[in-house]
């Protein structure tokens, strides 16, 4: 029997809906939460108690060595931040990487939020830095609406980040296909490569999660085995979504609206996935 690759049936299609939503909602929950004073572990059990709340459990428990439920990085932190006592300050720049599992199905996304306050300057540039990030995620999900090929994904988020500054993308960190599994394959790139990837039609399911760099893009790992840091001290983030392609369109499955707002500038309308 010949394998289906990467592309999902219209049932695992309908379950991959819940796993999203949830991983929408506990992120939901953490940025109501964000402010100074608050600690990177109070974020993550803000994020536990919505997961398991709902049914579902914090996927990232499920990684062999890892007890949290969030990876929490800041400023300089690239990503595998652990949550622990470190205290938020005003103009921190915090991205939260999340995800659930219910149904034998996972959703992975990340939000950056810059914490009100502190230097002017500074507060302005982490902004405009998760901005473009932010807009870099969008570009490769609207490309993924057109696209015949995965490969396109990461040209437009290349595209959009050299459109728009002269920031760095991170080559070491890439996104994925996901499914039964938080990491699957298909690699999703965040830049051209010469590899252009599986045919975009119903069924795929990837994670797209851009991580850009203020500064250089060489990273450094904390003696704790896990911290990654830019080398350099500058600032990084990251955002993330799961989205699925299905027969009727696109549908970013960890956004609580499948993504029309912030697609509709990009002239891309999401399709909810049918039930079955
Ligand atoms: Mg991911
Ligand atoms: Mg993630």
């Amino acid at each position: 029997m010949r394998g289906r690759g990467p592309y999902k049936s219209r049932r695992e299609l309908a379950a991959m809906r819940e796993p999203g939503r949830i991983t929408a909602l506990a992120l939901q929950a953490v940025e109501s939460a964000v402010r100074a004073g608050v600690t990177t572990l109070e974020l993550d059990r803000i994020a536990e108690r919505v997961i398991r709340e709902h049914g579902a459990v914090p996927n990232f428990q499920l990684e062999p060595g890892y007890e949290h439920t969030l990876c929490v990085n800041v400023n300089d932190v690239v990503v595998h931040g652990i949550p622990g006592d470190r205290v938020l300050e005003p103009g921190d720049l915090v991205t939260v990487d999340c995800g659930a599992t219910i149904g034998g199905f996972h959703g992975d996304a990340a939000i950056s939020v810059v914490v009100p306050g502190g230097d002017p300057e500074r507060t302005a540039a982490r902004e405009r830095l998760s901005d473009v990030t932010r807009g870099a995620l969008w570009a490769g999900i609207a490309a993924l609406a057109g696209a015949r090929q995965l490969g396109e994904v990461g040209a437009a988020v290349e595209d959009h980040i050299d459109a728009n500054s002269d920031f760095r993308i991170d080559e070491d960190y890439i996104g994925h296909g996901i499914g039964t599994r938080m990491h699957e394959n298909p690699p999703v790139f965040n830049y051209r490569t010469r590899v252009v990837g599986p045919a975009v039609k119903p069924g795929l399911c990837v994670a797209i999660e851009p991580i850009i760099h203020a500064g250089g893009a060489e990273t450094t790992v904390d003696g704790d085995g896990w911290t990654v840091r830019s080398a350099d001290g500058s600032d990084a983030c990251q955002w993330e979504h799961s989205v699925a392609v299905h027969s009727g369109g696109i549908w970013v499955l960890t956004a609580l609206d499948g993504g029309a707002a912030a697609l509709a500038p990009l002239g891309v309308v999401p399709v909810p996935i049918p039930e079955r």
